[in-house]
């Protein structure tokens, strides 16, 4: 089936960029630009990735992107993962970049916006991959430094596909932000956001409901909420689900315990998508294949997680 699963045309809509930086790259990065890293070396990098909560992680995701510096940075780090898109039969990808993480620390929103654009131009031509990119805001900052964002991505507009919403979710509810989405939405832009991965049902009614959201990024603890399972069924709401990431951060605690195939199977409109690769052990056909290992995955039901990846892109597709 793996082979059969590699071939099988899927995109991905819920993928940081950032969160693809290899322990390889990363040190190659830090060596380029004279930077020095708190690990000895790629192996202790690795013994660091393992957490017990989504901001253990984002701890280590932030220390490890300030390798990136220059427009080749981001360019060599947009171009290792869409040659992984390339390898594993993702035809269309949809990232998330966050433009704060690289700003706040002195890095111009034009250098990391040119390395990001040019390798998901050399894609399409070159392998033949279709993308949109989503500027997304951090949430653990106040509202006024995500506008600000959005000011500065402005002149750029058109390089965006959608808006999105990252980083902490506890205590960092949907509603903060509810003029920053009306902003971009006024300007055309449509927006995603992460709800319901370890916040409450309650973040994702106000992703829909005070952020107007065109899809919800994690969204499984929809799960304890059956009148919410029951709107977003109505209204066939995309989840992007990313099975290895729950794992890793314990929104589950094996994925034997997963529940997207219970929520595929209720007519919920799930996708399956890698979140941060590099940081919690694999890319779309990993996520597919720890879901064959450890749940009854059929082959149908594959293919259904693909199909409805591909429907739910919001850029244009091929
Ligand atoms: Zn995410």
């Amino acid at each position: 089936m793996r082979d059969w699963l590699t071939r099988l045309p899927k995109a991905e809509l819920h993928i940081h960029l950032e969160g693809a930086l290899e322990p390889e790259l990363l040190f190659a990065l830090a060596q380029r630009n004279g930077i020095r890293l708190p690990w000895a070396d790629i192996e202790s990098l690795r013994q660091a990735y393992n957490y017990q909560n989504l901001q253990e992680f984002l701890d280590l995701y932030y220390l490890g992107a300030q390798v990136l510096r220059t427009e080749q940075d981001f360019y060599d780090l947009t171009w290792a993962y869409l040659r992984k898109c390339a390898e594993q039969g993702v035809t269309h990808t949809e990232p998330f970049f966050d433009p704060q993480t690289h700003t706040d620390r002195g890095v111009p929103f034009e250098v990391v916006l040119a390395g990001i654009q040019a390798a998901l131009a050399d894609a399409r031509r070159q392998l033949g991959i279709s993308s949109g990119l989503i500027l997304s805001f951090l949430r653990h900052l106040p509202e006024a430094a995500a506008m600000a964002t959005l000011e500065q991505a402005l002149p750029y507009r058109d390089a965006f596909v959608a808006v999105g919403l990252d980083s902490s979710e506890a205590g960092f509810p949907p509603r903060l932000f509810e003029r920053v989405f009306a902003r971009a939405r006024a300007e055309g832009l449509p927006a995603v956001a992460h709800a319901g991965e370890e916040g409450p049902p309650a973040y994702i009614w106000e992703a829909l409901e005070l952020l107007q959201v065109k899809r919800i990024d994690h969204g499984v603890r929809a799960w304890e909420d059956e009148r919410l399972i029951a709107h977003l069924v109505d209204n066939q709401m995309p989840l992007t689900v990313c099975p290895l990431s729950n794992v890793r951060l314990k929104v589950f605690s094996h994925m034997g315990e997963h529940t997207v195939l219970d929520m595929l199977d209720r007519g919920l409109n799930v996708s399956i998508n890698s979140d941060d690769p590099a940081y919690f052990g694999g890319y779309v056909l990993e996520n597919f294949l720890a879901l064959q290992a450890h749940l009854p995955l059929t082959p149908d039901q594959a293919r259904k997680l693909a199909d409805n990846s591909l429907a739910a892109a919001l850029a244009p597709r091929g």
